[in-house]
């Protein structure tokens, strides 16, 4: 897709540290290095988000994460974990609308990545779970 920064790095258009890419998706380093080897995976078709992928593309993507995350965690003694991380939507602080998937290396609770989830389970009682379960369920689909 014109304009799109990960298209022009799948068509070498821009040069990307790659580490890994078959047909199906391309594994970069992330330019911020949130911690070091920071790592992109995405599909080489232009999808702009999770909503627009169909099961197969899906099935191909996810498939070749586990491998590539082994190797990034291999490629340093010091990573003792992984966030896997997949935003969608400005407010979910998405900023290129290229799919994409963050691997991002931990070395301990103190590195340069933070996560927060707020525990609300004191607000919500079980009429209200319902309520969200049943919504969700309704739109199921297929
Ligand atoms: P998002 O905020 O959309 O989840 O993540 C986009 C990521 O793309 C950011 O972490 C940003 O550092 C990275 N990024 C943006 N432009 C480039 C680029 O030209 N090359 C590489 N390697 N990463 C990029
Ligand atoms: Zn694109």
């Amino acid at each position: 897709m014109k304009d799109c920064i990960f298209c022009k790095i799948v068509a070498n258009e821009i040069p990307s540290y790659t580490v890994y890419e078959d047909d199906i998706v391309k594994a970069f380093l992330d330019i911020s290095q949130g911690t070091p080897g920071h790592t992109l995976v995405i599909p080489k078709k232009h999808i702009p988000d999770i909503f627009e992928y169909d099961e197969e593309l899906a099935s191909q993507v996810f498939a070749r994460i586990p491998k590539i995350a082994r190797a990034v965690k291999a490629s340093n003694p010091d990573i003792k974990g992984m966030n896997i991380l997949n935003n969608n939507g400005q407010v979910a602080y998405q900023s290129v609308f290229h799919s994409h998937f963050h691997l991002i290396p931990r070395y301990s609770s103190n590195d340069d990545f933070k996560m927060i989830f707020k525990d609300n389970s004191n607000k919500y009682d079980s009429d209200a779970l319902k309520k969200i379960q049943d919504s969700i369920v309704a739109h199921m689909g297929d």
